[in-house]
């Protein structure tokens, strides 16, 4: 356990750093529950591999509106000339279809509807002409074209998601094609949104004098629900008993814990002492080579993480992003890093001698491609962040990144973008 001397000091290091240093300890896993595919699983992670339990589509179906035909039957016609078949039945959407389809005819078929057994080609409608209960067929060639196979789209036994996968629009579509009813997802963490500060006023209340309104306890609920946490919000004086017991309570009921405020080394900063005592390993990093989020503070308690965010809400929120995120993701067994959008920068950033800036800039589309535009502000301003689409990472040194020059914009994150 670090001394009362250790926690006092910042060592900084980068945001890598600081990840790969929390890394080597481990998380505990949050468990798995079986959901209906109707419970609103948008967001939801896998808890185990899907395989596809059904051939997607289910039987041969024509992809067009047309007549089913025996693609023999097109090729006995002389070139050039066109071929009459009689119109023997019609394919009704979700019924068997009619059959089998004899030599010399053919039958209706709607887009979607079942090859009737026999046929093997459809022709579209647009290559037939119709009188006195018979089908005049020219120019169909490629008819064969127009079948999609039974398993075309996915196969029994096909794997459909991996362990660990965000349940989006667009798979759980591809689920519920395939006849899966229920889906094996992790719980929704428990994550205890501890915000300390004898300055904060709640929503709604009359101001004192000396009171700000709390900012965090909404913004940091939002951020960790957008990555499919199940956020606890609990407020705290600045106390250090207060906070060990509450910080002790949050551990027992939950699976972590994100702390607002009181990470830096005042005198009332009481986060890192309090983390430090609470259990093994502790504090694991206290102070990052970041601006804005200096002071913030990462440990782990008995396998469960500890954030420590500055109480600067834009500080709070950019170390949300780029640590408590990743960290927090672990709690599914995910280790994955958000995907950078390429942009040309649009307008020059100084760079800090000691730390990595991380400005906030909105994203818009010039001829050129995607521009980051930085919002001017300091980063003490909500508003700033409010506005913004992503955050650019400004290297720490000298001089200033020009105008134009090639960054990575880390998108913030929307609701249920893990
Ligand atoms: P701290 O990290 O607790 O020293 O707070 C740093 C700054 O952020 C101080 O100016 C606080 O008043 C402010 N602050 C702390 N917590 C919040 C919060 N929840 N909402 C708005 N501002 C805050
Ligand atoms: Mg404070």
């Amino acid at each position: 356990m670090p001394s009362a001397l250790q926690v006092q000091t910042l060592r900084r290091v980068t945001i890598d750093e600081a990840l790969d240093a929390v890394a080597k300890h481990p998380v505990r896993q949050v468990p798995s529950e079986r959901l209906r595919i109707s419970a609103s699983l948008s967001g939801r992670v896998t808890a185990s591999e899907i395989l596809a339990p059904e051939d997607v589509p289910p039987f041969d179906r024509s992809s067009v509106d047309g007549f089913a035909v025996l693609e023999r039957d097109l090729r006995a016609a002389p070139p050039g000339q066109p071929v009459r078949l009689h119109i023997a039945g019609e394919v009704r959407m979700g019924e068997a279809p009619p059959g089998p389809l004899a030599s010399g005819n053919a039958i209706r078929v709607p887009t979607g509807g079942a090859l009737p057994p026999g046929a093997d080609a459809v022709v579209k409608i647009e290559n037939c002409r119709e009188s006195n209960g018979a089908v005049e067929i020219s120019g169909a060639r490629g008819a064969h074209d127009h079948v999609t196979r039974r398993g075309a789209d996915v196969k029994r036994g096909d794997h459909l998601c991996r362990c660990g996968d965000i349940l989006t629009p667009a798979s759980l579509g591809m689920l519920a094609g395939a006849g899966i009813a229920e889906v094996p997802v992790f719980v929704r963490p428990r994550v205890a949104l501890i915000v300390t500060g004898d300055e904060l006023a709640p929503p709604g209340s009359q101001m004192r004098a000396g009171q700000i309104r709390d900012i965090n306890w909404l913004s940091l609920d939002a951020a960790l629900s957008a990555i499919g946490m199940a956020p606890q919000f609990v407020y705290v004086r600045d106390d250090k008993a207060s906070l060990a017991q509450q910080l002790r309570e949050s551990l027992e009921h939950g699976d972590a814990v994100v702390i607002s405020g009181g990470s830096s080394v005042g005198e009332r900063d009481y986060t890192p002492a309090v983390v430090a005592e609470a259990g093994s390993p502790g504090v694991i990093v206290h102070g990052v080579r970041a601006r804005p989020g200096r002071p913030t503070m990462l440990g782990i308690v008995d396998e469960r993480p500890v954030i420590g965010l500055p109480g600067n809400p834009v500080s709070a929120l950019v170390m949300f992003e780029l640590l408590g995120r990743p960290i927090l993701q672990r709690l599914f067994g995910r280790s994955d890093k958000v995907i950078p959008v390429r942009a040309k920068l649009g307008a020059p950033l100084e760079r800090d001698p000691d730390l990595e800036r991380y400005v906030a800039v909105r994203l818009k589309m010039g001829d050129s491609g995607v521009e980051a535009e930085p919002l001017p502000g300091s980063s003490a301003q909500m508003h700033i962040l409010g506005f913004a689409d992503a955050l650019v990472r400004v290297p720490q040194g000298s001089g200033s990144l020009a105008k134009g020059a090639p960054v990575d914009a880390v998108p913030l994150s929307k609701n249920n973008a893990l």
